[in-house]
């Protein structure tokens, strides 16, 4: 049992370690301090969901590093208006964190599993305007396509064809580029009338984008 004071200072604490790494976007802040990141974790790993630290999350996936969630955001420059496509679902965190920012939310997952968890976080927390969908968000999802912003939360070689086509003229997307087992570099990549403009942010680890759903139920 936690009390209120402790419950206090933990929240301290990890707005703290979130300033201390870059992450200084008020509204990123507000966002972060409102949603529980414990309400994403499950089981055994549950009580160090307050920690700056990616876990493990059902799956064989994991739940982001929260700094890196906050950096990513911020990167992505989301403003009330914006229709967001997040590639990744996984726990549901990163999706409801963008939830506060956005106008609507889509997210794809390709573990159903991970996708059916998430939308019971969603439902508790009445995040509405979030949708969850299992599929292969390496084609984007054509049938609510364009976007204003998309976030990609597993890394592929080269940011893939069809989400740049779906992102709209004046959009950004926020993406890991690279080997999985290797160095990857977060990319920003903005859309102009003329074509894309691409900007290396930072080195980050992501799992994999793999294509195709999974089959493990
Ligand atoms: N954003 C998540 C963390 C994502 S981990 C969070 O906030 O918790 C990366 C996720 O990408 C994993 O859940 C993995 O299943 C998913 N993924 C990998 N390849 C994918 C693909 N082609 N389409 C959709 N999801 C994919």
């Amino acid at each position: 049992m936690i009390d209120d004071s402790e419950e206090a200072t933990r929240k301290m604490q990890f707005l703290f370690a979130l300033r201390s790494r870059g992450v200084t976007d008020q509204r990123v802040l507000s966002a972060m301090e409102k949603i529980d990141r414990g309400l994403f974790v499950r089981g055994l790993f549950a009580e160090r969901a307050y920690e700056d630290m990616p876990l493990p999350i059902a799956c064989g996936q994991t739940i982001s590093q929260p700094s890196v969630v906050g950096l990513m955001t911020q990167a992505l420059e989301v403003t009330p208006r914006d229709k967001v496509l997040e590639v990744g679902t996984g726990s549901g965190y990163q999706a409801a964190i963008l939830s506060q920012l956005a106008r609507r939310v889509y997210t794809v997952d390709r573990h159903r599993r991970l996708v059916r968890e998430a939308r019971e976080a969603f439902d508790a927390l009445n995040l509405v305007n979030i949708t969850a969908f299992t599929a292969d968000g390496s084609f984007g999802l054509p049938d609510q396509a364009p976007f204003d912003r998309i976030l990609v939360t597993a890394a592929a070689e080269d940011p893939p064809g069809p989400l740049l086509a779906q992102l709209k003229i004046g959009g950004i997307m926020v993406l890991p580029v690279g080997q999985s087992d290797a160095v990857q570099s977060l990319i920003r990549v903005r859309r102009h009338e003329g074509g894309f403009e691409y900007d290396e942010l930072r080195p980050v680890r992501f799992v994999p984008l793999v294509e195709g759903l999974a089959r493990d139920e």
